[in-house]
């Protein structure tokens, strides 16, 4: 019995590495870095590509013209290429009363949905015109509301790295990929995203970084790894609402 359990426990413990802003302008320093890390230990990370960015924050860094030549290398590896928003501008308040309760600012979140739609659309036809397969979809910001969603589904991306709970799971034909903390953290169970903001990261970062990686490497899992894990079966549905209220209460006594 004991050993059915430990082996559930090992089969469902297991961290997808997310980086996030992957545009034209970003730190390349740290990507730089980085790839040649997962070179080493043979990772596959998936990166939030911004097919259109308009994001002045991220023009203090570093321009490469041969971006999508770059992005179409990192695909050829084995790595997942997923669609971050269209923009990255942030045109809209959700006032807490987004998808996932997160607040903050949004690109999506309470546009109509042929605004949504349109965004959506164009970012993907960008993804076609450079010839990238793109099977996901993260918000800038987290934030999302029920139009997004449905035009995601819509234009056939049924893949959300977001959301709450310790294993991956379907709702409403879409399937979810928790990503549930800000630092890199490696919990005893559950399978998780990470969010790694390289564009914000100090001389210091990478070595954390490299640190963490290197002492989870054996739990580090690839994008369909963790489309593999997708169960919404009842004690999966239990520990994911429980993750759920905790995460909400801690946000507001923060
Ligand atoms: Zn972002």
């Amino acid at each position: 019995m004991i050993k059915i359990f430990k082996n559930y426990l090992k089969s469902n413990t297991g961290i997808l590495i997310r980086i996030d802003d992957i545009a034209e302008n970003m730190n390349w320093t740290a990507m730089n870095q980085c790839e040649n890390l997962f070179e080493s230990l043979n990772i596959r990370p998936l990166l939030g590509v911004i097919p259109n960015n308009l994001d002045e924050d991220f023009n203090s860094h570093e321009k490469r013209d041969d971006f999508w030549d770059k992005v179409r290398s990192w695909q050829k590896k084995g790595w997942e290429i997923a669609m971050h928003g269209f923009s990255h501008v942030y045109d809209k308040e959700t006032n807490k009363k987004d998808y996932f309760n997160y607040g903050g600012r949004s690109e999506f979140y309470g546009h109509d949905y042929e605004t949504q739609l349109t965004r959506i659309k164009k970012g993907l036809q960008k993804f076609k015109d450079e010839k990238t397969t793109i099977r996901s979809f993260f918000a800038p910001n987290h934030t999302y509301d029920e139009n997004t969603l449905i035009a995601l589904k819509s234009l056939g991306i049924n893949n959300i790295i977001d959301g709450y709970g310790l294993i991956p799971y379907s709702e409403n034909e879409l399937n979810f990929i928790p990503q549930l903390f800000y630092k890199e953290i490696m919990l005893p169970f559950g399978i998780q995203s990470t969010q790694i903001h390289l564009n914000y990261w100090s001389d210091q970062s990478f070595n954390d970084f490299e640190k963490f990686i290197t002492k989870n490497k054996d739990k580090i899992i690839t994008f369909d790894d963790a489309l593999s894990k997708i169960n919404n079966n009842y004690f999966s549905k239990f520990i994911n609402f429980g993750t759920k209220a905790s995460l909400k209460t801690l946000r507001i006594f923060r």
